[in-house]
């Protein structure tokens, strides 16, 4: 079968891998037919590394996965043709951050595309069914956006945020966009901002209130970092007392001065737990919105192609059909 795999830095080769045949059972087979892009496929592909995560042997790309069930198993919860959302990551089950539900913290998780873990650009997976979820009416293409929109989905879970509040959020990229959306869900209003045009204008033509980082003027009780734009912009548009979500890489070094005189609350977010459900019905109630994540996609064939001349610059966002 057909897979994307990165074999080095600047490499990728679309090449013939092993088919799995076997279906153990409580796992499902699926045919693979739509991946979203997902900035850090990208970066492994440019530097072969995200920090302590190095590319050492090959390594099929992708993690953002819908597809169709292919052959279900003894499984009573899917039959063939079933659209389905891949949940990207598969915990140990057994760490006491799986025991108390915490399983985006287990040590021991595999996650697609996370070196040494294989990701999903490839024809045919087999994976646990409990990490699997019917998306029907979605097409795939909306499907493999609840990877991204979990992202967000777990931000607004975690800073606790209620109904009729302002937010920031920081960064309107896919995964900003998606959280404006998860914090419209809780009946609060989302303001973005972003140093790129491009990106305003796409948040405003959502009908979202979206401005340059420099316009921003005012303090929040929540805000959300989707950027790595950094944690001094982030802070100083914090409320005295606020909570300040750190979700975008790049927002290493906080000045814990400010973060203590203003008594902000930091909360970290490494990608999701218990999420999937609710991000997939997210997606049903915003398929409209969801459509600028849809303007680009590409054939798997075409994505050495499209990495090697940097093409993903000129893209909110691609998906790629397999
Ligand atoms: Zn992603
Ligand atoms: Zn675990």
């Amino acid at each position: 079968m057909k897979a994307a795999v990165l074999e080095g830095i600047k490499n990728l080769k679309i090449k013939n891998v092993p088919d799995i045949k076997n279906v153990p059972d409580g796992y499902v087979k699926i045919e693979i037919k739509s991946v979203g892009i997902c900035g850090s496929d990208i970066h492994y592909y440019e530097y072969g590394r995200i920090g302590d995560f190095v590319v050492n042997k090959p390594m099929i790309l992708g993690h953002e996965t819908a597809g169709i069930i292919e052959n279900p198993g003894n499984s009573k919860k899917f039959k063939k043709g079933d659209i389905v959302a891949i949940e990207p990551g598969i915990p140990c089950g057994h760490c006491e951050y799986c025991k108390r539900g915490d399983y985006n913290l287990c040590n021991y998780i595999k996650f697609h595309a996370t070196p040494p873990v294989d990701g999903s650009m490839q024809k045919f997976i087999v994976y646990p069914e409990d990490f699997v979820y019917r998306a029907y009416p979605l097409t795939t293409e909306e499907a493999c956006l609840a990877e991204p929109m979990s992202v967000g989905v777990f931000a607004v879970k975690r800073s606790g945020m209620r109904f009729g509040k302002r937010a920031l959020v920081i960064g309107s990229g896919s995964v900003g966009i998606m959280t404006a959306i998860a914090i419209e869900s809780t009946g609060s209003e989302p303001v973005l901002c972003d140093i790129d045009n491009n990106k305003i204008n796409i948040a405003k033509s959502l009908k979202y209130m979206a401005f340059k980082n420099d316009e921003i003027n005012d303090e929040y009780d929540y805000v959300f970092e989707c950027s790595g734009y950094g944690s001094e912009f982030a802070l100083k548009h914090t409320s005295r007392g606020g909570i300040l979500v750190l979700i975008g890489m790049g927002n290493e070094n906080i000045d814990a001065l400010v973060a203590i005189t203003k008594g902000i609350t930091i909360k970290g977010i490494f990608r999701y737990a218990n999420i999937y459900g609710i991000s997939l019905e997210l997606i049903k109630k915003n398929r409209k919105k969801l459509k600028i994540f849809q303007s680009n996609i590409i054939p798997m064939n075409d994505l050495p192609a499209f990495l090697r001349y940097k093409k993903y610059n000129k893209f909110f966002k691609t998906i790629v059909e397999l």
